[in-house]
């Protein structure tokens, strides 16, 4: 039987790494929600609607109507490349800039409600996996299987520092760190659908966990 299984939590917590290796173990469709609010806070930055003084909030909202994202499956990677209007932004909404944009972003309501309406439909088949901040909640309340994962702000940052750094990209752990916290302040501080944990949602701390440990445990849920 296909369910649909929503992993939401705090950045950097490993939640597409799971989601990846549940989505191919089961045969299921992985869709990366951060990815579209990511390619939105490209787009205002290559627009200019954005940037370290100021932030453009009702030309984004006005401009939205052009911004058309869609994911397509790489084989070889073994999961979809998000698309900003038909072309390949996997690499480029990966960067610190875009990571300390992105929060603001999601922040504005006419956004999330133009994505999640875009997560709803893609949805509508189940057996998927969507991992995200609001898909237990609000994409998708009456899924199966509810994941929210927790590991402390060190942690994280130490993982994604690591990541950036095997990928050349030159930042500090400080500077790291710096982002995750503020990302964690603003995803659980929005007006509109603030980063909480659904009632029916299973807690995974996996500061101490394997990821072969995380999958076994998530695996158990999934037959139950
Ligand atoms: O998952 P990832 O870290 O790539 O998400 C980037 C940012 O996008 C988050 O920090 C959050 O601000 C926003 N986001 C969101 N709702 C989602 C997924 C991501 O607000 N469902």
């Amino acid at each position: 039987k296909n369910i649909t299984i929503a992993i939401d939590g705090f950045s950097s917590t490993g939640k597409s790494t799971l989601a990846k290796q549940l989505a191919k173990h089961l045969g299921y469709i992985y869709v990366d929600t951060g990815a579209m609010y990511r390619a939105v806070a490209l787009f205002s930055m290559q627009n200019g609607y954005i940037s370290a003084e100021y932030f453009d909030k009702e030309t984004l909202v006005n401009s939205l109507p052009n911004i058309k994202l869609h994911f397509e499956f790489n084989a070889e990677l073994g999961f979809a490349e998000m698309f900003l209007n038909n072309v390949n932004v996997e690499k480029e909404i990966r960067t610190i800039e875009v990571s300390n944009f992105v929060s603001k972003i999601a922040e504005v309501s006419q956004v999330r409600a133009k994505l999640v309406e875009q997560q709803q439909e893609m949805g509508r088949n189940k057996g998927i996996v969507m991992d995200g901040r609001d898909i237990g909640t609000v994409v998708f309340p009456d899924a199966e299987l509810k994941i929210f994962m927790t590991a402390s702000a060190e942690t994280r940052a130490q993982r994604r520092f690591d990541e950036l750094q095997s990928k050349g990209d030159n930042v500090s752990y400080e500077e790291v760190l710096k982002n995750v916290q503020e990302r964690d302040y603003i995803d659980s501080h929005r007006d509109d659908s603030p980063l909480v944990i659904a009632d029916d949602a299973i807690e995974i701390d996996n500061s101490y966990l394997t990821r072969e440990e995380q999958f076994a445990a998530v695996l158990e849920l999934v037959d139950e």
